[in-house]
């Protein structure tokens, strides 16, 4: 079928064997790609109860159907697997030129499971595929390993998605990076590192076919156009998701911990500062918007640190949980933390618990080697970096997250862990935000912001209407659009920021999928919108299987009952039970359990999950 290859990759790392199997064309029919590929396959894979870090485990690499074409901001991959963080489903989703390079390799997926007996990568190209030793590679940093495996096989234009000495050493929260983006989320480098597999690595010139290559050129014709008619274009394409303006006047950066919403100095912070830093501009295959930037301090102790970014999350994760506004150091700390394999988001909010603990006692300078974790002092932040991707000294405990870190430690830590199933609350106070917060707690990876964005509440957005960001009423059903749209643009695979800025609209991804595919049905908004509820639906299936449910939708009492202390949120606190009932019942979901109704798995073509 035109826009896929057709083929799948399955790898076993245990016996060393790779095969190829088409891809099933009900498949496409039913869940058009990206993300419904990824829910669907490792649903029907993946028995209950797996160790995600085991023998049994596997991950899926998926390109979307619109990767490798011109369609807009569409060239992006996903990895799936069951999260070593969570023990929840999980997805993490990444742009750069890989998921180009994986399409016109020839593959829509790569299966993998088991577990080598030594380091190998996977290299794909033109059809081909082999495993090859990697044990050269195995300590080295993502860079490093970028460079030597494009020396070995004689072609700097190779991309791949590789993992640092974090995935090695099973950081709970290692991602898997491709030059310098990350899927960071989760601990799919994790699993990466458990397999034995350092890297993921394509090369392609096959074409992408298209069933109509004038409707297609058509739709995206309209797609730029909608681009450039959108009033946060210009913006984000000038500055990237560097947005701490935005949320520290909005009272919801979270400082120190998530107990106050606003970091001090957090003018220094601001775009025009970081525009100063400024070497170039990048972004990814077939992207207009470009909205990455290499960035280079030149002015403090961090002098000569650069970057790809920082963005948003990785701003506020080396700023917010210390209590100070240092840029030098947010350039430095993403620069190593893309280094050693590691999610910034769930690195900066474990060391800020950390930070939480040292200030009520509950951890003291002989835990942390004599560092001292004090609010307005993040000296210590490139060294914690260091230690938690090789879990040396405090790096230990904290590598296995804030959840299982409060755990082990035991003394009421676990009030501290600021986290949803065990995933770190990214950038935003929920309790300034009511659906971007329902969205962190029944988002089904824990608390992602990219899952159910919710944009009428961070930048007035009026689509499907204005809001009101405080009040808890309507939020159900908001937060439902939110993560519907979004999980059926990630079948594209499209860039998780245009659902956050309403860059795309239901009719002209249709368009630009009938031109791809031939697939009439795509067409019909009504069907994109089924299919995002169904993918939706289909991953809290996965994890009701592994024993979630209601009692895992769950903020720590932070969010709950403390109000912020002052600024424009002051007095907030989060509503969860009232809002929890509401969207249940607009998911039409039983509002005791959290569990989908066998009526609505039903009418969404879900009926196999039922009593699993
Ligand atoms: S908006 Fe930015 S991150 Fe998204 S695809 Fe474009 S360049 Fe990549």
């Amino acid at each position: 079928m035109a826009g896929y290859k057709n083929r799948v990759l399955r790898v076993d790392l245990s016996n060393g064997t790779l095969s190829e199997e088409p891809l099933e064309k009900a498949l496409i029919q039913e869940y058009i790609g990206g993300r419904g590929f990824g829910v669907k396959l490792l649903y029907d894979e993946l028995k209950p109860g797996t160790d995600p870090l085991g023998e049994d485990s596997e991950m899926i690499f998926i390109s979307g159907p619109l990767a490798g074409t011109n369609a807009q901001s569409f060239s992006r991959y996903k990895v799936f697997f069951k999260s070593p963080l969570t023990g929840t489903y999980f997805k993490s989703c990444s742009g750069g030129h890989m998921a180009k390079e994986m399409k016109c390799a020839g593959f829509d997926a790569v299966i993998i499971k088991g577990k080598s007996d030594k380091p190998v990568y996977l290299w794909m190209h033109d059809g081909k595929y082999e495993l090859k030793d990697a044990a050269y590679l195995w300590g080295l940093d993502c860079d490093d390993t970028h460079t030597l495996i494009r020396e070995e096989l004689h072609d700097p234009n190779i991309r791949m998605g590789c993992i640092g000495p974090a995935g090695e050493h099973g950081v709970k929260y290692a991602g898997i990076f491709s030059d310098r983006r990350a899927c960071g989320r989760g601990g799919g480098g994790t699993v990466m590192g458990g397999k034995n597999l350092k890297a993921i690595a394509f090369r392609g010139h096959q074409k992408v076919e298209l069933a109509d290559k004038d409707a297609f050129a058509a739709a995206v014709k309209e797609q730029i156009a909608g681009y450039k008619a959108n009033p946060m274009f210009a913006n984000f394409s000038k500055a990237g998701t560097w947005i701490p303006e935005v949320t520290n006047t909005l009272g919801m950066y979270p400082t120190k911990n998530f107990r106050e919403g606003m970091v001090p100095n957090w003018e220094e912070l601001e775009s025009s500062e970081y525009l100063k830093l400024l070497v170039r501009k990048t972004g990814c295959y077939s992207c207009m918007v470009h909205c990455g930037s290499i960035t280079k301090i030149g002015r403090t102790k961090y002098a000569g640190a650069w970057t790809e970014g920082p963005e948003y999350e990785t701003i506020w994760a080396f700023t917010g949980p210390m209590a100070k506004a240092d840029i030098g150091l947010t350039i430095a700390a993403d620069k190593l933390c893309d280094d050693l394999g590691l999610d910034t988001i769930s690195t900066g909010s474990t060391i800020g618990f950390a930070y939480e603990l040292y200030e009520k006692g509950l951890i003291t300078k002989k835990d942390t080697g004599g560092l001292e974790l004090t609010y307005g002092n993040s000296e210590p932040v490139m060294e914690l970096i260091r230690q938690i991707a090789y879990r040396k000294g405090i790096g230990d405990l904290l590598a296995e997250g804030s959840r299982e870190a409060a755990r082990r430690i035991g003394k009421d830590a676990e009030q501290y862990a600021i986290q949803v199933k065990g995933l770190e609350l990214p950038a935003y106070d929920p309790r300034g935000a009511k659906a971007h917060g329902l969205n962190f707690l029944t988002c089904p990876i824990g608390a992602d912001h990219n899952t159910g964005y919710a944009p009428q509440e961070i930048f007035g957005a009026p689509v499907p209407k204005e809001y009101d960001r405080f009040t808890p009423e309507e939020k159900g059903e908001l937060t439902k659009w939110n993560q519907d749209v979004t999980a059926f643009l990630e079948t594209g695979i499209l860039c998780s920021f245009m659902p956050s800025m309403g860059m795309l609209s239901d009719e002209v991804y249709g368009k630009l999928l009938v031109g791809a595919t031939g697939v009439k049905e795509f067409a019909d908004p009504a069907y994109l919108w089924h299919v995002g509820e169904k993918i939706f639906n289909l991953e809290r299936m996965f994890n009701v299987r592994e024993g979630f449910g209601k009692k895992d939708d769950a903020f720590p009492r932070r969010i709950t009952e403390e109000s912020v202390p002052e600024g424009p949120g002051a007095g907030q606190v989060f509503e969860q039970e009232k809002m929890l009932t509401d969207y249940y019942r607009a998911r039409g979901w039983d509002t005791e359990t959290g569990i989908p109704t066998e009526k609505k798995l039903k009418e969404l073509g879900l009926g196999f999950t039922a009593g699993k």
